[in-house]
């Protein structure tokens, strides 16, 4: 369930609500320290808030973000390794092939639908 984070701007306090996404829509938030209904969202880390995580912090995904192009198969190799690098994992072999490919200029749509074991099955970070 995705949480939603927001700053009272009456007192500054932070308050987390866990809500569907049908429940955010009319979801009408509270301040829980001064019960003010005037929150503004804040734009969390919930997209990067995957298993990895906490092993992710300790690197600097910024900077290695900074020269992703998403649109750019032989970036997102590049970027693939690097990160598999630093994380000092073997990703395995699917894992490689996808990293060889993309660095060959293969586009990710023909990668993944080449490789149906990729959407199938639990995701575990990438
Ligand atoms: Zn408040």
């Amino acid at each position: 369930m995705p949480t939603y984070e927001f700053r009272c701007l009456e007192c500054g306090h932070i308050v987390r609500r866990f809500y569907t996404y049908a429940e955010y829509d009319s979801a009408r938030p509270s301040c829980s320290h001064c019960e003010s209904t005037n929150l503004r969202r804040l734009i969390s880390r919930v997209a990067l808030a995957k298993s990895e995580e906490s092993r992710l912090e300790s690197l600097d995904p910024e900077s290695m973000i900074a020269g992703l192009d998403e649109n750019d198969p032989k970036s997102m190799g590049h970027f693939m390794r690097k990160l598999s690098t630093e994380m000092g994992e073997d990703m395995g072999d699917e894992f490689s092939e996808v990293v060889e490919r993309l660095e060959k200029g293969e586009s990710p749509e023909s990668i993944e639908s080449s490789m149906p074991e990729l959407s199938a099955g639990p995701s575990d970070g990438l």
